[in-house]
């Protein structure tokens, strides 16, 4: 059964897909067809960029099972340029550089693991790397 939520949620594996509000035009990431701040029906798709930046961010020292050979790893909450908010692990963090408040980070598509069971399921991610500015 092919309902809306589930396209939904598989074309968020490719691309951050939210919502846009026809009313006032907040973007809402993740989709929830209600306007936060408006409170009325937001249905209409919309791309997010990607990019953002590092509003918070916190280290987690060992990962969940499945997960260990990531850690450590960085966990952020990242605000898009568009508004929302949302928490993704960081990648391709260079050792030697911090992660700060205010980093310009922006989304790749990343394999998140690869289930090792029968049908060989290959979860795929959303996380941020840094911008790199020349
Ligand atoms: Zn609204």
């Amino acid at each position: 059964m092919e309902t809306p939520r589930h396209w939904r949620l598989r074309k968020q594996r490719y691309g951050l897909i939210g919502e846009v509000c026809p009313h006032c035009d907040v973007k809402i990431f993740p989709p929830r067809d209600v306007c936060p701040a408006c409170g009325s029906e937001a249905k209409t798709p919309f791309a997010f960029s990607g990019k953002g930046e590092v509003y918070s961010f916190t280290t987690m020292q060992s990962g969940p099972t499945g997960f260990n050979e990531n850690a450590p790893y960085t966990v952020a909450l990242i605000q898009l340029e568009e508004g929302p908010m949302l928490t993704a692990q960081l990648t391709d963090l260079d050792p030697a550089e911090e992660v700060t408040i205010g980093l310009p980070v922006e989304m790749v598509t990343r394999k998140l693991r690869t289930d090792a069971g029968a049908e060989g399921i290959i979860l795929y991610s959303y996380k941020f790397r840094p911008v790199f500015t020349a």
